[in-house]
């Protein structure tokens, strides 16, 4: 079931729209246009989930800088600390 992020097209006072809400949905089902609670419009709002793309390879003084662990297989099929 997609999960679907609503909010009213222009805020009133109900305190399910005013700030959004989640609803669950059947993927057959069609996009809700109206609060269930107080009948104003609705608008679908965009995926806030933040999922990173790499856009490029990153490179080792990068990936320290970020805070990451760099290890290198040595010759023995070891992992050292680079
Ligand atoms: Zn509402």
């Amino acid at each position: 079931m997609p999960l679907r992020r609503y909010r009213a097209e222009t805020p009133g006072r109900c305190p399910l729209c005013k700030h959004g809400f989640d609803h669950y949905q059947n993927s057959s089902a069609g996009d809700l246009t109206e609060c269930p609670r107080c009948g104003l419009l609705l608008v679908v709002e965009t995926n806030e989930i933040n999922i990173p793309r790499i856009l490029r390879p990153i490179g080792t003084v990068e990936a320290k800088d970020a805070g990451f662990t760099v290890m290198e297989r040595n010759q023995h099929g070891l992992y050292e600390k680079k």
